[in-house]
């Protein structure tokens, strides 16, 4: 039996099972058929920011920024890029509501990045 990945769909926010031995780029969602790793950061909200950040087997960095943020802005390039060039096997997630108090919860460090490995 293949073993098979949660990846959440970046348009629909549908759980999607991907086989492990599959290239991940030609993944496309079994709901709304579309591709699953775009190479762009996943803009997130509240409400579904804890789907993408539970169900997914994914390695994952979820950025949490504001648009008053200067060391968020400074650092947004470097997120995409890393979204492009690392965009099958990483899942690069951006989330901006309530961003102090997500913060807060998620305990993440002060710089506000979440950096998570992949399937446990
Ligand atoms: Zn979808």
């Amino acid at each position: 039996m293949t073993e098979s990945l949660h990846a959440v769909c970046p348009h629909c926010s549908s759980v999607n099972r991907v086989p492990a031995d599959r290239p991940a780029s030609e993944a496309r969602c079994g709901v709304c058929k579309a591709k699953l790793f775009t190479g762009e950061p996943i803009v997130l909200t509240s409400k579904t920011f804890d789907k993408h950040v539970e169900r997914n087997d994914m390695p994952l960095i979820v950025d949490f920024w504001a648009p008053w943020c200067g060391p968020c802005r400074a650092m947004a390039p470097i997120f995409e890029r890393a979204a492009h060039e690392q965009g099958d096997g990483l899942v690069v997630e951006r989330f901006q509501d309530e961003h102090a108090r997500t913060r807060e919860q998620r305990r993440v460090d002060f710089e506000g990045r979440v950096l998570r490995g992949g399937a446990d």
